[in-house]
């Protein structure tokens, strides 16, 4: 069972919560505002209970406190906890971007829709096991009150905070940023080189599926120069490291933008199912290398729109190939 780690302060009156979930880093986040508390993700299944109640003792506060829930994107371990949330925070209101919102209120549409993604157009869907984690992460279905699409200002205690759209891992990914302490709450926004555990194992490729998007999110947070950008899946980056891990996702696009076409090239047309082989061929094993799609997929799919590739069918899934 998940506990609370460890809890600290980024900036006066906003909290990081860290704990570790399937050998994983999950740090999530509270904000203190003029009415209540908000949480910056309700996290997995039992994370209110087990992550958020300890912190909520530790500080003197009671779940009544917690007015907001905002959920940074669609995963079951950002939103799956709306429900045991409401268990204990009867009136907490939940906020989450337009284009994510109805995938978060139907844990089934957002396994068959994000989660199984590339399943009837390229053949490919994880093993059941996967399913079944994914599934018990996620808690029964809850709405979404509040529909945001990025730069919405919430006036909390002391300061205005604002919402990012920074799309690319999802459609509708936010970001909460603190303009006054320039911190940025940054859930998956973007990935580096990859995700590893907490004993620094490598566990899968950068997860975004839409490019330029992607790119161009990571891009508004390097305008932005945070001083804390606080990422749920790493530790906090502060200063120079937010410089390193910017510059190391942008590496990572620019180097699968390359194999893409590398192996494009070499196959003449190619599925996806090829692409991930001939790429892991090449590089050795990303983890979870059917993960590769996502960032496969985003490249390829994004030539097809600019008109250099063009897509056709190879044993009733899509293929790739250049456009003469
Ligand atoms: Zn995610």
């Amino acid at each position: 069972m998940a506990t609370l780690q460890e809890s600290f302060e980024l900036a006066p009156g906003v909290h990081r919560l860290e704990t570790v979930e399937d050998g994983k880093m999950h740090g999530y986040h509270v904000v203190e505002g003029r009415s209540g508390l908000a949480v910056v993700d309700p996290g997995f299944a039992t994370a209110p209970t087990d992550v958020y109640g300890p912190f909520l003792e530790e500080q003197g506060r009671a779940w009544d406190d917690v007015s907001m829930a905002l959920v940074t994107h669609v995963d079951p371990d950002h939103h799956g906890g709306l429900h045991d949330l409401r268990s204990h925070a009867g009136t907490v209101v939940s906020a989450a971007h337009a284009a994510d919102a109805p995938l978060m209120e139907s844990g089934e549409r957002m396994i068959d829709e994000r989660h199984s993604m590339f399943a009837a157009d390229h053949g490919i869907r994880y093993d059941e096991e996967v399913y079944d984690w994914l599934r018990g992460m996620l808690g029964p279905d809850e709405p979404i009150d509040l529909r945001f699409t990025g730069g919405e200002e919430l006036r909390l205690a002391d300061r205005t905070m604002r919402t990012l759209h920074t799309p690319g891992h999802t459609a509708g990914h936010l970001m909460l940023y603190d303009p006054t302490h320039d911190v940025v709450l940054g859930g998956d926004g973007f990935f580096g080189r990859g995700l590893f555990d907490v004993d620094g194992e490598y566990l899968q490729p950068p997860p975004y599926y839409l490019y330029p998007a992607y790119e161009q999110s990571i891009r508004y947070v390097e305008a932005l120069d945070p001083d804390v950008l606080s990422f749920t899946h790493y530790d906090v980056l502060r200063g120079d490291e937010i410089d390193d891990f910017v510059e190391e996702s942008l590496a990572f696009v620019r180097e699968i933008e390359t194999l893409a076409l590398d192996v494009l090239d070499d196959h003449g047309t190619i599925t996806l199912r090829e692409a991930i082989d001939a790429v892991v061929d090449r590089r050795g094993s990303f983890g979870l290398d059917d993960d590769l799609a996502f960032p496969l997929s985003a490249h390829y799919t994004d030539h097809a729109r600019r008109g250099d590739l063009e897509t056709t069918a190879v044993d009733g899934v899509v293929a790739w190939r250049r456009t003469d």
